[in-house]
């Protein structure tokens, strides 16, 4: 059996323009009349590349003694029974009505699982009733526009689940199984799954090579909100670091025993420790990465870089003692200059001149880390996703496999944010050139605005 799909709601709420949307031709009947749809219809469906049975039912009214109604009732019955899933529509503009009510009780004594899909949400008309919707005690509705086409990933995805489980089939192309998650993105789920909690402090660190002014930089932002909030006040400490509120979200500069410790022994020679450096941007979400305006990106700062994407942190680059440069138009030009050609894996980073040693910028610095872990948290739903990569591969399409076979990227998702992770499913994953994955990657970055965070794309295809 494959993996089989019924649509079941009352009537008018869109189940035949739903079932001819996946089936690809108009094969019910759709009428504005109620219950003009009298038999159950079957088609072959698929959803990016996964195919299914799909059956339209008639819509069960309810019981009366009327034999054509139970008739109606009973084949609607056997198709849910029969059926991997039920899609429980109903019409996000007309509401919750009493008759979906009664549907979706009686859905709930059925052993089939049931998604409730909100259909007619285009436009704005359908918001009340989709709110309405989860009234029904069903789970989130998936809202849908049959009519337009609009959610089709949205309801891909609430069915993958259920289609993993029934072992989906793909098209004829490839007989390979799909799998949900990319294996690697699945664990890193697993191990930073928590999003954040907006009463949570967002954590931040300061690194940099030595004597490019981190010590002074921690006490300027602590001494800075002390002046702004009073001593002390809304400024906390515990043994991890000091916290207090910026642009109304709370921070926390963690790792501050360490530049405490260093400010008081000051050592002209010291060296970089990569493995400090190291333990300090593993404590924090996002780093600031303090460099000196008069050696920009020396192999130290390179290092130091390399290491904060490979651990997927959020980072602002704060440029100091900028009160010692001379030209500074100039010196800003090349800045931008040496980080795009040097740094490539944090295009666009967030890049901040300050004097710590004046307070000047630092404003704009916690500002720029306000906004880098908002960008590092992001979640860009499946559909916007999908709709970039159509254009992207539209314009700029994958060089042909050997022989001359097309290359197939089916779909792409979000599989996490922290930092923003994707996966991409396609044929042959091994295949698909480097260039290409960085072709992709920096389109993610431009189209939805990735700025300055490390971005994670994983090619996926069959096993
Ligand atoms: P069924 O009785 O549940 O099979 O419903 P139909 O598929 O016959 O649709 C009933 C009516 O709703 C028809 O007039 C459709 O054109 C309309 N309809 C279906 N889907 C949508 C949608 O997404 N948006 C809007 N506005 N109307 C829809
Ligand atoms: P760390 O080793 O990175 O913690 O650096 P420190 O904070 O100890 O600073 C090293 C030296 O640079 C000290 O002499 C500071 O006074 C000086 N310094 C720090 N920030 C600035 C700044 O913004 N402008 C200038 N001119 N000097 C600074």
């Amino acid at each position: 059996m494959p993996f089989t799909v019924a649509i079941v709601g009352r009537p008018n709420v869109g189940k035949s323009t739903l079932f001819n949307r996946l089936v690809g031709r108009k094969l019910a009947i759709v009428h504005d009349l109620p219950g003009i749809t009298r038999d159950r219809r079957e088609g072959r469906a698929s959803l990016m590349g996964v195919d299914f049975l799909v059956v339209d039912t008639a819509g069960f009214e309810e019981l009366g003694g009327d034999s054509i109604e139970a008739r109606m009732r009973f084949q609607t019955d056997r198709a849910v029974e029969e059926a991997d899933v039920a899609l429980l529509l109903i019409d996000a503009r007309a509401g919750v009505t009493p008759l979906d009510r009664h549907f979706a009780d009686h859905l709930r004594k059925a052993k089939t699982p049931v998604i409730l899909v909100a259909n007619k949400c285009e436009g704005k008309a359908g918001a009340p009733g989709l709110y309405e919707a989860y009234g029904l005690g069903m789970g989130e509705p998936v809202p849908v526009s049959a009519e337009h086409g609009e959610g089709m990933y949205e309801l891909f995805e609430a069915l993958m689940p259920h289609a993993q489980k029934a072992g989906v089939v793909l098209d004829e192309e490839d007989e390979d199984e799909f799998p949900p998650f990319p294996d690697e993105a699945a664990d890193a789920v697993a191990e930073d799954e928590a999003e954040p909690d907006p009463g949570r402090p967002l954590t931040m660190v300061i690194v940099g090579r030595p004597n490019v002014g981190k010590s002074t930089l921690g006490n300027q932002l602590l001494g800075e909100e002390r002046l702004l909030t009073g001593p002390e006040a809304g400024l906390t400490r515990d043994a991890i670091g000091v916290e207090w509120t910026h642009a109304g979200r709370a921070v926390k500069l963690v790792d501050t025993a360490g530049l405490r410790r260093k400010a008081n022994i000051y050592d002209a020679v010291e060296k970089l420790s990569v493995a400090n450096t190291l333990e300090s941007i593993r404590r924090a979400e996002v780093v600031v990465l303090v460099m000196d305006a008069a050696q920009i990106l020396d192999k130290q700062d390179l290092t130091i870089l390399r290491l904060i994407a490979d651990e997927g942190r959020a980072l602002v680059v704060a440029v100091n003692k900028w009160d010692v440069v001379e030209n500074p138009q100039v010196a800003l030009g090349r800045l931008r200059d040496r980080l795009e050609t040097s740094a490539p894996q944090v295009k666009g980073v967030r890049t901040v001149t300050i004097s710590a040693l004046n307070g000047r910028g630092i404003s704009q610095l916690m500002d720029a880390v306000v906004d880098s872990w908002a960008v590092w948290n992001r979640r860009i739903p499946t559909a916007q996703l999908n709709r970039w990569l159509a254009e992207v591969i539209e314009r700029h399409p994958p060089p042909a496999l050997p022989g001359g076979r097309r290359y197939k990227i089916r779909y792409i998702t979000q599989v996490k944010a922290r930092p923003p992770t994707f996966a991409l499913f396609a044929t042959k994953p091994d295949e698909l050139p480097e260039s290409y994955v960085r072709y992709l990657v920096n389109g993610l970055r431009e189209a939805f605005d990735l700025k300055g965070v490390p971005i994670r794309l994983f090619v996926r295809g069959g096993r």
